[in-house]
């Protein structure tokens, strides 16, 4: 979700016409049917009864966030589950889409990594930030409520003098919130302990494709770079 005018009610940039949106879309199946997928077709035909992806990664549902072209991963690399807001709810609140996809990913697929990944220019986060915009969208405004810490703790400790640095601030703190959530989940927690599970929570920037990664251990985001080790937000396991 994007919004320039801090507002959801209107599309940022100009669309084309339904007809066309669909006929690109079309197209574009078409294209990677017939010219995309005979390239590949080893790997699909590998792909066609079994997956075992490197990651569970959880993002925003913004067209602009694109996880398998900014991580260079092809088709079953990544286990992907998207929402408004890249947001997880607490443990027995919903049983909804991303507790399932969670359970799924760490029990069934033995997933090694989850990676809770915010961004720039984060319409859900603008939302947040200016919640009378919510007013007709109920359904919006009771997911959004899972953010609801992240801003409090904006709130009370930082003094951010523009939008733009609460905006920023407030996806870190986002991303920190998820991944608190993220740690209620039965299954979650209990392969942490025993150091078969990690976490990690990223920020990625549409404007430069960079992305800042938090660490645990420094309790603060920083460039992912390839310095080793990759800063993670796991706590060291116990078992
Ligand atoms: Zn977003």
């Amino acid at each position: 979700m994007t919004d320039k005018d801090s507002s959801l009610n209107e599309p940022a940039v100009e669309a084309e016409s339904a007809e066309a949106a669909l006929k690109t879309i079309v197209d574009g199946f078409l294209h990677f049917h017939h010219e995309v997928f005979p390239q590949q077709e080893e790997l699909f035909k590998k792909l066609a009864t079994a997956q075992t992806p490197r990651a569970m990664f959880i993002t925003c549902a913004d067209s602009r966030i694109v996880p398998e072209l900014i991580t260079h991963s092809s088709p079953g690399d990544l286990f992907v589950t998207r929402n408004v807001g890249n947001v997880v709810p607490p443990y027995g609140q919903m049983n909804g889409g991303v507790s399932t996809a969670i359970e799924y990913a760490v029990m069934a697929l033995g997933v090694h990594h989850i990676i809770v990944c915010g961004h720039s220019d984060c319409g859900a986060m603008r939302a947040v930030l200016n919640p009378h915009t919510l007013e007709k969208m109920p359904t919006v405004k009771a997911w959004l409520r899972h953010a609801e810490v992240a801003k409090t703790v904006v709130h009370d400790n930082c003094n951010c003098a523009t939008e733009a640095e609460s905006m920023k601030v407030l996806t870190e703190e986002n991303v920190i919130a998820q991944l608190q959530h993220l740690r209620t989940h039965p299954s979650v927690a209990s392969r942490m302990a025993s150091g078969q599970l990690f976490i990690h929570g990223w920020v990625y920037s549409i404007e430069t494709s960079e992305i800042k990664a938090y660490d645990a251990e420094r309790d603060c985001f920083v460039p992912l770079d390839g310095t080793l080790p990759t800063p993670s937000a796991t706590p060291k396991g116990r078992f």
